[in-house]
């Protein structure tokens, strides 16, 4: 195939993404059985090939475009780890098919390799609990052949492409210094050990009877079902209690006809929120299935973050801005709603939640300990990355996790355990952004930010830019130097001392 320009390639880039979210949306929402993903990828396969990474780094040589060079960056980071993505392809289907179709026996019964997370959060007999996780495990050792042979595929793959590992290649793409991160997220650790073990382990005793140092990681989930709250979270007042928080910030949800709201019931329609960015800003749906519960709002108060994100993006910024770039940005904006429901203001003013605080403390608990775990992951993901696997690795991503966390671990979730591409450092610096836009939003319009219309047209200016500028520039633009995890500390130190 001729090669391709960088218009051409750029050009690629928004119907790519469309198609693709276009059958996410079908299948998620319960309008399409197959997922036929698989033939997108290939009909824009040329956007992943040597090829087109070679045009993209030449024109990064050249002359700088005169605006910025940010979307020749984000078009580069795009087509390799895409290009990754496809090296691996093959393997990723094995691993996926052996989830989907693989199962568990445990006390004579055939579960779902898939429903044993569901199955252990609903059960209350921890020595049950053990039994599922350890049947689980002996399918999970199965599926490691498959995820080590994946990894490895990558880590030799990053050399081939001319970076010195996996870890480099995702630093450079990204632009975010993973080391400097692990020390921010070791002060994290370091700072709030002595209140994570207090509160966690109170919590652990409380809902379990198990204390902190003999709980497993498969006791957490139940841990955290915290059913007794549900009663407050109705079904049929998500959707209307969103609308009322956006209201509340001036923003009138039936002006924003590119939004589309599917609250249809669909036998196999995902349970889950979800938000499928099909055209942004034009054609952004947010999904939903409400089932009622504190857990819903929050996965739905999450994914109407991204869809007002997305669907305030201006129209004419480049497609690299629009559905490109850094992910935590966007992920910040899903928190900032996120955590709504779990704010005791906005519990008692919009939700009419009498006596919240004990509430509060738990979800602000559930957040500390998922920082804490995303920090030690992001602590093993970068010994992982920067090697050649070894069999040790097994017993440092154990090490790691019960150092941040001090519950029990398997050795052998070392790979289960991980996301591509340090997806959790997107979610780390989205933590910390969202710590400080609130933390900016408070300033400005005091503790109730979230019933003043200015507020708004604060978010909007932010929205606005889509994801041209990343989590580091955009603090600058909200007044602060950079990346800071004091605001998004404060919050949980706060809350937690009342
Ligand atoms: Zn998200």
């Amino acid at each position: 195939m001729a090669s391709r320009d960088i218009g051409q390639i750029r050009g690629d880039v928004e119907s790519f993404q469309s198609e693709l979210m276009e059958e996410f949306y079908q299948n998620y929402a319960g309008l399409k059985d197959d997922m036929s993903t698989v033939a997108i990828y290939d009909k824009y396969s040329h956007l992943f090939s040597n090829d087109s990474i070679d045009v993209i780094e030449s024109a990064m040589q050249g002359p700088a475009p005169s605006d910025d060079a940010r979307w020749l960056r984000y078009l580069r980071t795009f087509c390799t780890l895409g290009h990754v993505d496809s090296a691996v392809k093959l393997l990723t289907d094995k691993a996926t098919t052996f989830e989907a179709q693989s199962s568990v026996d445990c006390d004579g019964e055939k579960i779902p390799y898939r429903f044993i997370p569901v199955k252990l959060r609903n059960e209350p007999d921890h020595e049950k609990r053990r039994r599922l996780f350890e049947a689980k495990l002996v399918e999970t050792q199965e599926l490691n052949k498959t995820l080590l042979e994946r990894v490895a595929t990558a880590h030799d793959l990053s050399v081939v492409l001319g970076f010195k590992n996996y870890r480099d290649l995702c630093s450079t793409l990204k632009g975010v210094d993973y080391k400097a991160l692990e020390e921010q997220m070791e002060e994290m650790l370091r700072r709030t050990e002595r209140l994570y073990v207090k509160e966690m382990g109170g919590l652990m005793e409380k809902r379990t009877g198990i204390s902190l140092p003999d709980a497993w990681s498969y006791d957490i989930p139940f841990a955290f079902r915290g059913e007794e709250f549900d009663k407050s979270f109705v079904k049929q007042k998500l959707v209307g209690t969103f609308f009322a928080t956006l209201k509340g910030i001036g923003l009138d949800s039936e002006k924003f006809t590119n939004i589309h709201i599917d609250m249809e019931e669909r036998p196999k329609k995902t349970p889950r929120a979800f938000c499928a960015p099909v055209r942004v800003p034009d054609d952004v749906r947010l999904v939903i299935m409400p089932t009622g519960g504190w857990r819903d709002y929050d996965a739905f108060f999450h994914e109407g973050g991204h869809a007002w994100h997305f669907g305030c993006t201006a129209k004419g910024l480049p497609a690299e801005y629009r559905y490109l770039g850094d992910n935590s940005v966007t992920e910040s904006f899903a928190f900032l709603f996120n955590y709504l429901p779990s704010n005791k203001l906005w519990l008692q003013k919009v939700l009419g939640m009498e006596e919240p605080d004990e509430y509060v403390r738990f979800t602000l608990v559930n957040k500390l300990m998922f920082l804490r775990r995303y920090a030690s992951k992001l602590i093993y993901e970068q010994k992982l990355h920067n090697a050649h696997i070894g069999p040790d690795f097994q017993e440092v991503y154990r090490n790691c996790l019960q150092k941040g966390l001090k519950f029990r671990h398997t050795e052998k979730h070392y790979l289960e355990d991980v996301d591509d591409a340090f997806y959790c450092a997107e979610y780390l610096r989205a933590w910390i952004l969202e710590g400080q836009i609130r933390a900016a939003l408070e300033g400005e319009f005091g503790e109730e930010w979230f019933s003043n219309e200015k507020a708004g047209k604060f978010l909007r200016e932010l929205w606005s830019y889509g994801q041209k500028y990343s989590a580091d520039e955009l603090v600058k633009t909200i007044g602060y130097v950079d990346l800071d995890i004091d605001p998004m500390l404060l919050e949980i130190e706060r809350g937690l001392s009342e």
